[in-house]
């Protein structure tokens, strides 16, 4: 589109924006609520080949996969979300996780929002988990879930536990070793490319972590995060409309944690946060391809 017929659509989106005079736009934008609703009313995934579409915060999946509410070593939380789909590769990872804590007895994986049949963006709760790729994961489980499968009632309704006390910024009684080892199988299999953890994990594993560091690379300080670790896979090869993030810094992030707990940065981190707040409130600017999914 030749930039002169840009300049009135931009000043509509600008006069939206301030909320002032009539708008003239010809399709005026979706609101966020009702994108969201749509995406969250699609009931199966889109038939086809498996494709995660366009970014990690605005994208969507095409041939998504199913993960089964009970598998060796895993359990689905909060079924009634219907957020249990997603590339074929997610769901291969969550399986080979589960599977692999439980050959080293490190108890029950439980599972938290994967994406949406479809993927998009979900009415609540996320910014990212759009495009198939995206899966919260508990640290802790109640002990009767290493005996039986935990009932629809308790899915719903069991509170994750916390590592951190997010008031003081200290560790609680759950962290511990078997922590450490399911955050270190999970960034050493080559399909993740970042695992998001509170920031105060973070720092205990940059603290304790002596030998093999390399790992610590993928470990992304962020808020929250303080009862449920996110992992992010890579693009997959089969995804060429995909759009990959940033590759993670080369060093292992120990020594930039700072930025979190300073005083100095206490004005910059509220920016940040704000900034993401918004993020998980405004209508992301979806790919072409994803028409296509939706319909
Ligand atoms: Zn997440």
């Amino acid at each position: 589109m030749p930039a002169k017929q840009t300049i009135p659509w931009a000043m509509a989106v600008l006069s939206l924006a301030l909320g002032a005079g009539p708008v003239v736009a010809e399709t005026p934008a979706e609101s966020s609520s009702s994108m969201r609703q749509r995406w969250a009313g699609v009931k199966q995934p889109k038939q086809g080949q498996p494709r995660a579409i366009g970014s990690y915060r605005a994208g969507c999946v095409q041939g998504a996969a199913t993960l089964p509410l009970d598998g060796t070593g895993y359990q689905v939380m909060r079924p009634s979300r219907r957020r249990y789909y997603g590339h074929p590769d997610l769901i291969d990872f969550i399986k080979t996780l589960a599977n692999e804590m439980n050959r080293r007895q490190l108890g029950v994986l439980l599972v938290g929002d994967l994406g949406q049949p479809r993927g998009g963006p979900a009415p609540s709760g996320h910014a990212s988990h759009q495009s198939g790729l995206d899966v919260d994961l508990w640290y802790t489980y109640p002990e009767q879930a290493a005996r039986r499968s935990l009932s629809r009632d308790e899915r719903e309704n069991t509170a994750a536990g916390t590592l951190v006390d997010v008031t003081s910024k200290k560790l609680t009684a759950e962290f511990t070793p078997r922590i450490v080892q399911i955050l270190k199988i999970t960034a050493s299999d080559r399909r993740v490319e970042r695992v998001f953890v509170n920031p105060v994990i973070k720092s205990a594993i940059c603290a304790s972590e002596s030998d093999d560091r390399d790992w610590l690379r993928k470990l992304r300080p962020w808020w929250g995060h303080h009862d449920h670790f996110h992992v992010r896979l890579a693009c997959p090869e089969d995804s060429p409309t995909c759009i990959p993030q940033r590759p993670v810094s080369s060093d292992l992030g120990c020594e930039r944690l700072n930025w979190w707990f300073s005083d100095a940065s206490k004005d910059d981190r509220k920016k940040a946060r704000g900034k993401y707040r918004k993020r998980i409130r405004t209508a992301p600017k979806m790919p072409p391809q994803c028409r296509a999914v939706l319909q």
